[in-house]
Parts: C-alpha cells; structure tokens; sequence
C-alpha cells in the first residue's frame, strides 16, 4: 500500500511521467501504475517521429523562418474553428499552449538535453487563406532520437526519484475503478495482471492474478486516448464525417484502449468533444507487424497526386500534407475509404518519410551518416525503400497501363479506367509547360521550394510525372491515432464534474485531457501538438498537485 500522502497516476505514457517529474522534483512521493510491463514504460510517445510544435525557434530563424506568438495564435485558431460552449475551457488550453510554445518550451526542453534536426518541416500547410487552417510557415521540429529522445530525459529522471524513494512503478496494474466520495477522490482498485514476454509495442495479454485497493487523495489521469480501440473511434464517429469507416489501420498500439475514460464518466467526470479525433488518411498496411492492424502512416511532401477510390482527382487545396481532417471529410463522403497516390521515383525519394521511430533509424539512432543520405542519390529512406520492395499497399509499374492495371487488383472490385487516370495526369503535366499555370497543386509545389528547408530535402523539383519510369502507385487507408476530445480541466488540470466544477484531487493530462481542458486543437491540429500537449498538461497537472 502507497504511503498516505503519494498522489497516484495512472498510466506511465510521457504526459505521466512528466507529471510524476515534477511531484518528484518538488519533493513528492508518487506510485505510477501502468497496465502495461516495463518495457513500454513511455507509451506511444516511444513510437513516435518526436515532432515537436515551437514558434520563433532557433532553428526556425536560422532556416530564415519569421514566426511570431501572434502568427501562431491566428493559426491555432483558424484551426481549432472552435465553436461548442464547451470550448470555454479548450480554448484557454489552447492560449496557454501556443504561448508556451511560443516563450518557454525551447528552455524547457534544452534544459532536459533536447536537440532537434535542423531542417523544421512543413505539416498541415492549409491553403485556404491567411485566416483559416493550417501552418503559416514551418514548425514541425522532430527530435534529435525522434519519440525515444523525447522521452529519455524524463525517463532518467524519474528513474533518479525512484532510487530517491519519491517515485514507486507498478507495472501491470491495471486501474478497474476510480473512487470519489463527496465529490473528492478517495483512491482506485483495480486488477494485478499476469506479467508477459511480449515485446514493446505488442498485445500484452490480460490475464488477472490479483486485485489492489489504493487509497490516496490526489489521483492524475494519463492513460491516454482511444485509437487502439476501434469500437469506440467508431461509436464516436461523428455524422459531418459520414458513416464510420468500415475498414481501419491502427497507428497505436492496443494499450491505447480508451478503458479508462470510461471508468473516469462513470465515477463522475465529464468528457467533452469526444467526436473530435484525428485519424490520417495516409495510412499503409506495416509489412512487419508489431501490434494488431498494425498501420504507418506516411508524411507526404506536396507532390503526389491523389485519387480517390473511384479515381478521381482530390480537389484543391486537399494535397498531401494541407488539411488531413478536410481530406478526410472529402473521402467519407466520395463513396470510398481508401485513396490512392501517384507518384515517381524523384517525389518517393524527396517526399516520403513514415512517421514513427523504428520508421527512422537514421535520427532515432542519431547517426549524422545515415541522416545526410537522405540528401542524396536517388534512392528513398532504407524503410521507404523495404515497403516500396515489401508493402502490401505499394505497386511499381514500368508503365501507367501496367500500374492500372495492378491498381485494380486492390481496389475492392471498384473499376479503375486507365484513360480517365491518364487523362487527368496529362492535363497536369501539361501545365508544367510555362513557368506559371492555373494548377493549384503545381502552385503549391512551387511556393514549397521557396522555403530552403522544402528545397533540400522535402519537395521534389516540379516535373512531369507520365514520362518517368517507373510508376509508383500507393493505396492509402484511414489510420486511427489521436483523441482530440478528453476528461475536461480547468487551467490547473482539475477534472471537472458534469455541472463543471472541480472534483477534489482528481487531475488529468495528456491525451485523456484532450491534452488539456478537454479538447485544446479543437477540430484540427497543427502536429507535433501532441507530444508537447503531454509535457506541458503534464506539468500543469504535476504543479498543480504539488500545491496540493
Ligand atoms: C507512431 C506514432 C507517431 C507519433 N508522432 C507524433 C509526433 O511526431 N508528434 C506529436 O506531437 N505526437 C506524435 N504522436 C502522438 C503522441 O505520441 C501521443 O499522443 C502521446 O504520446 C500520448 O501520450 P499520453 O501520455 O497521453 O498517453 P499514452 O502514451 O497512450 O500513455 C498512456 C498509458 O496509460 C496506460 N493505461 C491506460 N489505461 C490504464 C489503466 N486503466 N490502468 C493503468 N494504466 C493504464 C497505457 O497502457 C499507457 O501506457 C505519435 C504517436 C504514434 C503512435
């Protein structure tokens, strides 16, 4: 049993173990439980690229990037859309956030020995307006080590509070329960689960071998989001997107099972915006699997040109890394779940990377080499190249009859009619002949290579795609990852009741809070928001506790 006056967390992902840091920073003692075994201490953040959103960085200004608090505000909000009464709280998360990111974050971080590769990337680039969604100018800067650098230091620290005594794992305890008395915690139960060999990242096994009861008066929610769990990504489908897709790819792993939000309702906390999630629509069937359905999804430069599954062109300005919930919106409701990218051997070596750590040994392994080959030859990223010879979703063609053809072969017994597919990409092409055009996508494509660090590494010269050899075709799923919505906290991550007010010594962060207030991106997210939605609602929640 916990001393008296531990505060207990539940779920050991990065938004736990940094609120576990500052409780033990401050003295604290803390018991971290987690479902999971030791090895996937750090949660999904260990699967993650480590991208990170900061404005008015070093390493923006130095790629001759002018980023402002104001510039990045306008953007959350032109993105968030937020709209619900409900947001009251959202939106306050969201203020806090961006100038977090803005002020702090980069201190904060390089105090804890965070580095970043140089060249910051360009995600949800919009292309609506000035006002409206997406990334005015580049801010995604992936972590030197990707998701394992990220988690690291906090790992290191937390293990240092352990041999002080400050903090006590327990693995594979799993919270059943969640105890409020008078509207104000009294503890958890829950089941001891059998230990497991399984490997990070795979389906551990829950066989029950032992019951706990903990008492305690401070109890932090981090157990994470609902991607794992189809079933619910599905009951929580809203209808502006259309039916709920038949046929899903997971990004997370299963422990990402949502189990605990529920546990938290029926115990009293309200939970907000629950239909607000953010699923990709670049996902590929991983070759190797390590968790059940395993998907990857793809973090496509400009270029591609993607058709929907009836082999149409995307309208405009849904091009590949602009709007991910807009291109999502546009497929629900064509009639097909899958798309499809075409694309050469120039746009697949520039323009491909898969987002997660083992997707990129180069940087999660922080070799210099590696990472400079990316820069050149004509080869892609050794991973990409492994699911272009491996993928079950990728089809090499030595011609466009050829690829429709195989195209076909996957594309759930819908025709594919390769004069209307060579008809659209010659129109395009043809548009490359002057140094101007009415191609919004060749627009776009142009204006990326304004921005030196889109030139070097992340969009591949306008040309024309019909004469290359070879064709490359992807088939794309929706991929499952991240719950926008969550318990709802006020600004100190006090989970609130269903009249709103504070239940005493409960707390959230992370992905559970909707990464703070119960849904801070609101619609749509600007990425890399979400690792830093976990430190910084994991410090608020950690702080907050210490006060007590
Ligand atoms: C492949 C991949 C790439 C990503 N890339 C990026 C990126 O580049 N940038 C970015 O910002 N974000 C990225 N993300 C998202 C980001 O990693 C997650 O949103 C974030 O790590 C969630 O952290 P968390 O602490 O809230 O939850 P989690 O990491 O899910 O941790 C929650 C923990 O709680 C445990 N738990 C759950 N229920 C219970 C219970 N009842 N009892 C005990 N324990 C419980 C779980 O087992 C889990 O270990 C990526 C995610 C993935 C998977």
């Amino acid at each position: 049993m916990p001393h008296p006056s531990t505060t207990l967390i539940i779920g050991a992902g990065l938004s736990g173990l940094t609120a576990a840091c500052e409780l033990a920073a401050a003295g604290k003692r803390v018991t971290v439980l987690e479902q999971e075994g030791e090895r996937n201490l750090g949660g999904q953040a260990f699967w993650s690229f480590g991208g990170l959103f900061l404005v008015n960085s070093p390493m923006q200004r130095r790629m001759g990037i002018k980023d402002s608090l104001e510039l990045a505000m306008q953007d959350w909000m032109g993105t968030a859309a937020f709209d619900r009464e409900e947001d009251y709280w959202p939106r306050k998360w969201a203020e806090a956030y961006v100038t977090f990111a803005a002020t702090e974050k980069y201190e904060w971080l390089k105090a804890r020995g965070l580095r970043y590769f140089p060249v910051v990337g360009w995600a949800e680039r919009g292309g609506y307006g000035a006002i409206g969604h997406g990334n005015s100018v580049p801010r995604f800067h992936v972590t030197w080590g990707t998701g394992p650098g990220v988690v690291a230091p906090f790992i290191q620290l937390a293990q240092e509070a352990v041999t002080k005594g400050l903090i006590d794992f327990r693995f594979r305890h799993r919270v059943d329960e969640l105890e409020i008395i008078n509207g104000a915690v009294k503890g958890v139960r829950g089941s001891i689960l059998r230990a497991s060999a399984a490997v990070r990242g795979a389906h551990e096994p829950a066989t029950v071998t032992g019951d706990f009861h903990f008492e305690a008066s401070q109890v932090i929610i981090t157990a994470g989001g609902i991607g794992g769990n189809h079933d619910l990504v599905r009951a929580n489908w809203p209808s502006r997107l259309g039916k709920a897709p038949q046929h899903l790819l997971s990004g997370v792993p299963q422990h990402v099972d949502g189990r605990m939000l529920g546990i938290s309702q029926q115990a009293g906390a309200r939970i907000i915006n629950p239909d607000r999630m953010w699923h990709y629509t670049e996902g590929i069937r991983n070759w190797a699997p390590i968790w059940r359905q395993h998907g990857i999804r793809i973090l496509p430069g400009p270029s591609s040109i993607w058709l929907d599954g009836g082999g149409k062109r995307l309208p405009a300005p849904l091009f590949p890394g602009f709007d991910t919930l807009g291109t999502l919106d546009y497929l629900m409701h064509s009639g097909y779940e899958h798309s499809w990218f075409i694309l050469d051997q120039p746009i697949i070596k520039k323009e491909f990377a898969l987002s997660g750590s083992e997707q990129n040994p180069d940087l999660t392994n922080k070799q210099w080499r590696q990472v400079l080959k990316r820069a050149v030859g004509k080869r892609a990223t050794e991973p990409v190249e492994a699911f272009k010879e491996k993928g079950p979703d990728f089809i090499v063609a030595g011609g466009l009859s050829e690829m429709v053809d195989r195209m076909n072969a996957l594309n759930n017994g819908v025709p594919l009619h390769y004069t209307d597919i060579f008809a659209q990409l010659h129109a395009r092409d043809a548009q490359l002949d002057n140094k101007f055009c009415k191609d919004a996508q060749i627009m776009a494509i142009r204006n990326a290579r304004q921005y030196l660090g889109d030139r070097l590494i992340r969009t591949a010269p306008p040309h024309k795609i019909l004469s290359q050899t070879p064709l490359i075709a992807v088939k794309l799923h929706i991929l499952t990852r991240k719950s926008l919505g969550g318990l709802a906290t006020n600004l100190d991550s006090q989970v609130l009741n269903a009249d709103n007010q504070p239940i005493g010594g409960l707390f959230a962060a992370g992905e559970a809070a909707g990464f703070g207030g119960g849904g801070m991106h609101g619609y749509r997210a600007l990425e890399g928001t979400f690792l830093g939605g976990c430190l910084f609602s994991g410090r608020v929640a950690g702080r907050a506790a210490v006060k007590g």
